[in-house]
């Protein structure tokens, strides 16, 4: 695992492990604590630089590159202000770049070998309070209900929440994270529509899984790269299709993996009773399920291990592709 602290002075996720700095990295080891800076994962820190939540990452250790984070108010920014950040750095030439998007403001600074931790302290400050001047610096009150330090029951306190910095109270905090408990259940509601579909899918991927099982019977000593590709991308592209119903219908509450165990198993079974339906209609015309079974306790026993084999491609592809299908959906945090 790449952490912090094995290069650091202290990983995040385990604070006990105290180790020495890679030399590389000592000046911003001694930037990030000039700065007052905390961990917020690998590689990343945050905090507060010139009043201005931030957020500072590693982006190569050799030569020393850093991308620094600083919150704008979105409202402010333009094309002027943009454009101010990036002439305060246009000494550095290609050694700087900047971008302001999603409210932040990206400062992006390569090859720094040589610079002290003093020096790239200072050109984090001198980063944050550009963003100042330029009039995009936000508030020092909570970024949702504007509660100062000091003057609300509860501090707003600059937060590391998923990637992002913001200035928060407790209470808002409450507010953000309940938010997107909401969001992400309503984006996961189950709809009456995959309901309704429901058993067609089911036969649908059944159907789909005897017919490529019964290509690749067929084909599968000819081509075997065919074969192997047909199988695993195939019976994924099924499965997927099969996930995002179940996702859809709700039934894939049980988690990801469950479900597409569940799944394969049952579509797995039920392909296979497919596949000699559709030989048996393929080749003599013969629509019967009873001789269909007949024929599948038959030639599981005749085939043993390689008819085995054929399934497994396409179960491990199939499977995969539910798992993904039927993922439920992320809702960012809003900031
Ligand atoms: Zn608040």
């Amino acid at each position: 695992m790449s952490c912090w602290g094995t290069r650091l002075i202290r990983c995040p996720l385990r604070p006990d492990i105290v180790t020495e700095p890679h030399p590389l990295l000592l000046p911003l080891v001694e930037a990030v604590f000039t700065l007052g800076l905390e961990p917020a994962e690998d590689d990343a820190f945050y905090g507060e630089i010139d009043g201005s939540p931030a957020l500072l990452k590693l982006l190569d250790a050799d030569p020393l590159a850093i991308l620094l984070g600083v919150v704008v108010e979105r409202e402010a920014v333009g094309e002027q202000s943009v454009d101010d950040l990036a002439d305060a750095f246009e000494e550095m030439g290609e050694r700087a770049t900047v971008d302001v998007d999603d409210g932040m403001a990206w400062f992006s600074f390569y090859d720094l070998d040589g610079w002290s931790g003093d020096q790239i302290g200072a050109l984090a400050t001198h980063a944050a309070e550009q963003v100042r001047a330029a009039g995009l610096a936000t508030g020092p009150g909570c970024r949702m209900c504007n509660v100062e330090a000091g003057q609300g029951e509860e501090d707003a306190v600059v937060h590391y929440l998923e990637g992002r910095v913001a200035r928060l109270c407790p209470a808002c905090i409450r507010l953000v994270v309940e938010d997107r408990v909401a969001a992400e259940e309503h984006a996961n509601r189950a709809h009456a529509g995959h309901r309704l579909v429901f058993p067609a899918v089911v036969v649908g991927c059944m159907v789909a899984w005897g017919v490529l099982l019964y290509v690749r019977l067929v084909y599968a000593s000819l081509y075997p790269l065919v074969d192997w590709g047909l199988g695993g991308v195939a019976g994924g592209g099924i499965g997927w299709v099969a996930g995002r119903n179940l996702r859809g219908t709700g039934l894939a509450k049980m988690g990801q993996v469950p479900t597409a165990v569940v799944a394969t198993l049952a579509v797995g079974a039920g392909g296979n009773l497919a596949m000699f339906l559709f030989a048996l209609w393929w080749n003599f015309g013969v629509f019967s399920f009873e001789l269909a079974f007949m024929f599948l306790k038959a030639n599981f026993a005749q085939f043993g291990s390689d008819y085995a084999f054929l399934n497994l491609f396409q179960a491990i592809g199939f499977g995969i592709g539910c798992a993904i299908g039927s993922e439920r959906r992320q809702v960012a945090l809003e900031l």
